[in-house]
């Protein structure tokens, strides 16, 4: 091992970039702030209902090249169900279901065929499709960079059956963005990169474990194992300065780590703060206290009874966007258990506990039956508010992502918010964590495995 590279914050970010370091012969340190590796997308024990829960429902995309690289480097990419093809189970009430399956064609067509032939479409809808898929064709994405997704869509005219069906859902559960404020170029990325490239990479990939067996465990191991170190209940406070660069890490027990460089996989608020406390906040060339945040709510339910249908279910015009089935280490004995997603849910944040569980009773028979009272009654429930899950996805946003580089030599930064050109995801914060050790020095970029 040559050089020792100190990492701040074990998120995926931070997670990718240990594990780049190594590929690269350099010596992580991570340095997490709580008991464990994870970040946002960590599992936690829930005490009140006596099990292991996720955080989230995340859901990851075939076409999530950098992720499923880190899975097989972690021995993971087995504990991922990727679709093949893409398959979602769209619910407009108890009766109108429209199960949408990729076809296996060409991309686009695999995608826009079955909508236009499968959806319960008016003409006008059909012709409204047709002329968007021309149109996305000559899209320049540059061009999106100033425009919401409202006025992207507002330029191709009017279906509201599509945007209820379609570019809602999309652009909530992709940007966690409502759709007046999200931004025109990164759904653009979405569409192009997850669903419109290869009908092969457009399906969804589902966890069959809980995020922490899958992400953090394994990696832990990992960086340990190849020479790496973590420390959690680690929190950096103060980055010292020598000239150009960052010579040692302050921790809160007023620890002094000696870095030969050292890495930033901090969200925005933290890395602010901690710039800010060591009068280096000057160095990134971007305002990083600009963004703003967005929710997630998550609501997990165990009934008594399987709620009737197929999952993943996208409701249609439903404050709750999403329903999946709990993964298997999540689910309980007699029980069924479910999650029910609601992204950017700014709205809703401040609801109680009850008035959660009210809606998704009124909406589960709604979407499946009215004869569901007593069966869908849950058992247990737990609900994790995320009050910052995301940064918000505007086109402003985009002006305000920095680069992995910083103006010290051997300071660098990851996180989902670096400017990898894609949404906010977990896709976005594997990639940043690989750029920020290439953005270090001229080691050559990690193999592909
Ligand atoms: C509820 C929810 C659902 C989501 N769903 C999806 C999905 O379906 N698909 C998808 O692709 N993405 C999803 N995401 C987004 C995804 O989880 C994030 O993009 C990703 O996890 C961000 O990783 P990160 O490493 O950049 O940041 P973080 O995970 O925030 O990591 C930062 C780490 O730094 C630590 N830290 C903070 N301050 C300090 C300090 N001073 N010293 C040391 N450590 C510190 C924090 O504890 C944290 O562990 C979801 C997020 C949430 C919250």
């Amino acid at each position: 091992m040559s050089s020792k590279v100190v990492i701040i914050g074990g998120g995926l970010a931070g997670i990718s970039a240990a594990v780049a370091a190594l590929a690269q012969g350099r010596q992580p340190l991570l340095l997490e702030r709580t008991a464990g590796l994870g970040g946002r997308a960590r599992s936690l024990f829930a005490r009140d209902v006596d099990s292991m829960i996720d955080n989230g429902q995340h859901v990851l995309a075939a076409s999530y090249h950098e992720t499923r690289r880190l899975l097989r480097r972690l021995g993971q990419e087995n504990a991922i169900h990727f679709q093949q093809p893409l398959s979602i189970h769209f619910r407009f009430n108890q009766r109108r279901n429209f199960p949408f399956r990729a076809w296996r064609l060409p991309a686009p067509l695999h995608f826009l065929l079955p909508l236009l032939f499968g959806a319960p479409l008016s003409r006008s809808d059909r012709r409204y499709l047709f002329r968007w898929g021309r149109r996305f064709r000559q899209t320049v994405p540059e061009q999106l960079k100033p425009l919401t997704v409202r006025q992207w869509l507002d330029e191709a005219g009017q279906s509201p059956l599509l945007e209820q069906l379609l570019w809602e859902p999309l652009t909530l559960a992709t940007l966690n963005t409502p759709l007046r404020q999200a931004s025109a170029f990164l759904l653009y990325q979405v569409l192009q990169k997850a669903f419109l490239s290869s009908a092969a990479t457009s399906g969804l990939g589902l966890a069959t474990r809980l995020l922490g067996e899958i992400f953090a465990r394994p990696a832990e191991q990992f960086i340990r194992q190849q020479g790496g170190e973590v420390r959690t209940f680690c929190t950096a406070k103060h980055l010292l300065r020598e000239g150009n660069r960052v010579s040692a890490v302050m921790t809160q027990k007023d620890e002094r780590i000696e870095a030969a460089e050292t890495i930033s996989a901090l969200p925005p608020n933290a890395l602010a703060r901690l710039l800010a406390d060591s009068g280096l906040s000057g160095i990134v060339p971007t305002d990083i206290t600009g963004f703003r945040y967005s929710p997630i709510i998550t609501v997990n339910l165990w009934c008594r009874r399987a709620i009737p249908g197929d999952f993943p279910a996208g409701l249609v015009d439903s404050p709750l966007q999403w329903i999946f089935e709990l993964p298997h280490p999540a689910q309980k004995p007699g029980l069924y258990g479910y999650t029910f997603v609601i992204s950017a849910a700014e709205h809703l944040v401040t609801m109680d506990a009850q008035t959660l569980l009210d809606l998704c009773d009124r909406e589960c028979r709604h979407f499946f039956a009215r004869g569901l009272r007593d069966h869908f009654q849950p058992v247990h429930y737990k609900i994790v508010k995320e009050k910052q899950a995301t940064f918000l996805q505007t086109p402003q946003s985009l002006t305000l992502r920095p680069p992995p580089r910083t103006s010290l030599a051997n300071f660098t930064l990851a996180g989902d918010w670096i400017d990898t050109g894609l949404p906010a995801t977990i896709e976005s914060a594997v990639l940043s964590g690989r750029m920020a050790v290439e953005a270090l020095g001229d080691a050559p970029a990690p193999p592909d495995t």
